[in-house]
């Protein structure tokens, strides 16, 4: 019998990747195979982003050659989820007329219901994913409440939830006892996750006591709501990861305001060193966008200097783009594109250097890592500040710790040699 073999393409954010995962783990439950080829597969789910114009003409895209694959195969059943199926849904099924079915991002949970609609006319070979992954993404607080000025999360995935800490427990615990060693936290602002009085630090001291688990993650934060008591926690936890990613977003108050994200910047230059300070071998990442209407050469110029001032460990920098229901949207000053173009390669070029520069700390010093996969005898690897970490070893190291001697170094990567 001919297995039932379904494609997942994950646009956007890492709440998309475990959402994706999600709805794989229904599917190979039910013995469906995940093919990496979507022409070999009889189900195809498209898992839509809408933080970015770009994200969503991707997902077009996408469906205009998903539109060719169904007139050859006319039993494929595609299916589109995530936030532009949520607000889009109406536009997605006129100009897709061949999509079976949308289901936007505020109702994953009847995923398995709608996919059984479709399963039921076909007969599924029972096959159960192995697990294979070194780690395992676990969503913590699905919304966000906040309302950043530019920002569609809050209108499409709608206000902040934090998820039954006893759920998130019996997740991870299944996690680990199928070979997870690290688990990644999420939710929009897990700095403010409280279930029934249990907060984001307490969620983290519960996690922590699960034997076998290695490392602990989370993303992401917001610098109005990152506590002196969690800066405290993750000093004292080995468990949890010596990375931070604190988006700071513009370094002009002028901005900063307008965006709607409740801080100042001297308010989030305090906050970073108190980290620093506090736990010396973190490493800190942030998120730019350069163009937010009103910016001036000024604004811009606070921004760079900050750059330069905080040192971050990464800097993702994204161009401003308006998105549809955001207050952002209906301000008149837009930034000429040309003008955003030109700050953020100056941006780009400037954080480069100063990443590299930090990385260069530990060339010649042996750092440990955790090997997330083995390609072709190159192992993939991260440390615990999050920098990907490539060696060469010709044994199956896949979810090992161990330690490698840093030979050469780049802004977002290191290679080096394994040490026996
Ligand atoms: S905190 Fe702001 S940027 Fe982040 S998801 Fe919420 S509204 Fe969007």
């Amino acid at each position: 019998m001919k297995s039932i073999n379904f494609f997942i393409e994950t646009i956007g954010c890492q709440m998309n990747v475990n959402d994706s995962e999600k709805m794989a783990e229904i599917l190979s439950g039910k013995g469906c195979i995940q093919v990496k080829d979507v022409h070999q597969a009889d189900i195809v789910i498209v898992n839509t982003c809408s933080v970015r114009f770009s994200a969503e003409h991707k997902a077009y895209s996408l469906l205009g050659r998903l539109k060719e694959q169904k007139e050859n195969n006319p039993n494929l059943v595609i299916g589109v989820t995530g936030c532009m199926a949520e607000y889009a849904a109406k536009e997605i099924k006129a100009r897709c007329k061949f999509v079976d079915f949308v289901l936007g991002a505020k109702k994953t949970d009847l995923f398995e219901e709608t996919i059984n609609r479709f399963l039921h006319t076909q007969s599924a070979r029972l096959s159960v994913r192995p697990a294979d992954d070194v780690f395992k993404y676990v969503t913590i607080m699905r919304g966000c409440s906040n309302f950043c000025s530019y920002c569609i999360v809050p209108h499409v995935r709608g206000p902040e939830i934090s998820i039954d800490y006893n759920k998130i427990l019996n997740e991870i615990n299944t996690a680990v006892d199928n070979g997870i060693k690290e688990i990644i936290l999420l939710g929009q602002n897990v700095n403010s996750y409280n279930y029934e009085g249990v907060n984001f630090t307490q969620l983290l001291q519960k996690i922590s006591k699960t034997d076998k688990l290695n490392r602990i993650r989370f993303m992401t934060n917001h610098p109005k709501d990152f506590s002196d008591e969690l800066i405290e926690e993750i000093s004292n936890n080995k468990k949890i990861c010596r990375h931070i990613h604190l988006p700071l977003q513009s370094g002009s108050n002028k901005i900063l305001k307008a965006m709607n994200r409740k801080y100042t910047y001297e308010q989030y230059e305090t906050l970073y060193n108190k980290i620093k300070n506090k736990i010396p071998d973190i490493n800190i990442t942030s998120d730019i966008i350069i163009g937010f209407p009103g910016e001036t050469d000024d604004d811009f110029q606070a921004t760079f200097d900050a750059s330069r001032k905080l040192q971050f460990g990464g800097l993702f920098i994204f161009k401003y783009s308006p998105r549809p229901k955001t207050y952002a949207a209906k301000l008149k000053d837009r930034v000429p594109l040309e003008i955003i173009k030109k700050r953020h390669t100056a941006l780009l070029e400037d954080s480069n250097i100063i990443s590299k520069n930090i990385n260069e700390k530990y060339l010649n010093k042996t750092v440990e890592v955790l090997v997330e996969n083995i390609d072709n005898n190159v192992a993939q690897a991260r440390n615990s500040q999050n920098i990907k970490i490539f060696f060469d070893c010709d044994e199956n190291l896949k979810g090992r710790v161990v330690n490698v001697k840093i030979n050469k170094v780049l802004p977002n990567s290191m290679s080096g040699i394994l040490q026996q």
